[in-house]
């Protein structure tokens, strides 16, 4: 018997409809940013979770071309943590400080030391409509479930359980996940007290994906609020670079900017900060590309 043990994103009813879960299975992705970034493993625990809780947010989308950035900045050691995913339920993202390491004070790695809670998670959500979704909650821990749960329940009022966890070794990510469960609008008292007496079952999410991968943790998580899968969808680490967008960029900052690299450098290298491709433009091209910005600034 094979088990099948590719990451995916199960979207879930629960009770009849009143309640919803997303469920998630991230360790090939959580893995994927570990190699690219070369992360240490309190930055594989912090930006795992937060691509986990990202993809799972991608996946709720519902346009072409639309995405969704979670952003954390606690005043930790750890620095900015940055996840992107669009409605492809691809997603990607990066840690200020990569290399991190914390002495550990008990079992777990440290992750809320690590990211402090001084600050805020923002949430921006691009639906392609005139002006962004822009959310925002303090944290409450660092320990980025809790804060994922507070924004989803301040700022989207919508009541939620967040549990996110990241299993990793010192060679490899062992195992990742996630669970979002949502109260819906209309949902009775007993389905609410269901939900909270369940809310233990799910804090060690990255075990449980470990033991029974996706399929087999709907059961073990939700058997008893009567689940039904509506989807599985394909999740997965993946950057959308192209020497186009970064040429955009470049003409972006402006003719100030350009001229300066021009002199100073005689040509850039500018660096992906998700998959850390390196793209390299010439004096030659960079002139082109000043060019370009010249006859947008006369517009
Ligand atoms: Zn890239």
């Amino acid at each position: 018997m094979s088990i099948m043990t590719q990451d995916g994103i199960l979207n879930i009813s629960l009770m009849g409809g009143q309640a919803r879960a997303i469920l998630i299975e991230s360790t090939q992705l959580v893995q994927e940013a570990k190699r690219v970034h070369g992360l240490s493993k309190i930055a594989t625990a912090a930006l795992g979770r937060t691509l986990t809780a990202t993809a799972m947010m991608g996946s709720m989308l519902k346009g072409a071309d639309e995405s969704v950035t979670a952003t954390i900045k606690g005043g930790g050691p750890i620095g900015t943590v940055l996840a992107v995913a669009n409605e492809k339920c691809e997603v990607k993202g990066y840690v200020g400080n990569p290399g991190i390491d914390l002495p550990r004070t008990s079992k777990k790695l440290p992750v809320g030391a690590a990211v402090g809670k001084e600050g805020r998670l923002t949430v921006i959500k691009d639906m392609h409509l005139r002006e962004p979704y822009v959310g925002q909650v303090n944290l409450v821990s660092g320990e980025i479930a809790e804060d994922f749960a507070m924004y989803f329940t301040a700022s989207e009022q919508t009541p939620s359980l967040v549990s996110l966890g990241v299993l990793v070794s010192d060679e490899k990510v062992e195992s990742a996940g996630g669970l979002i469960v949502q109260l819906m609008p209309g949902a009775s008292e007993a389905a609410i007290r269901s939900i909270e007496m369940s809310a233990g079952m799910f804090t060690d999410i990255s075990g449980t994906m470990k033991e029974y991968h996706l399929e087999g943790a709907v059961n073990q998580l939700l058997l008893h609020l009567e689940p039904e899968v509506l989807e599985r969808r394909d999740t997965r680490y993946a950057c959308d670079c192209s020497r186009r967008r970064v040429e955009r960029a470049l003409i972006t900052l402006g003719r100030d900017e350009l001229e300066d690299m021009i002199a100073t450098q005689h040509g850039a290298q500018v660096d992906c900060h998700f998959c850390n491709k390196r793209y390299e433009f010439s004096e030659g091209e960079l002139r082109a590309l000043l060019e370009a910005a010249t006859s947008r600034e006369d517009k």
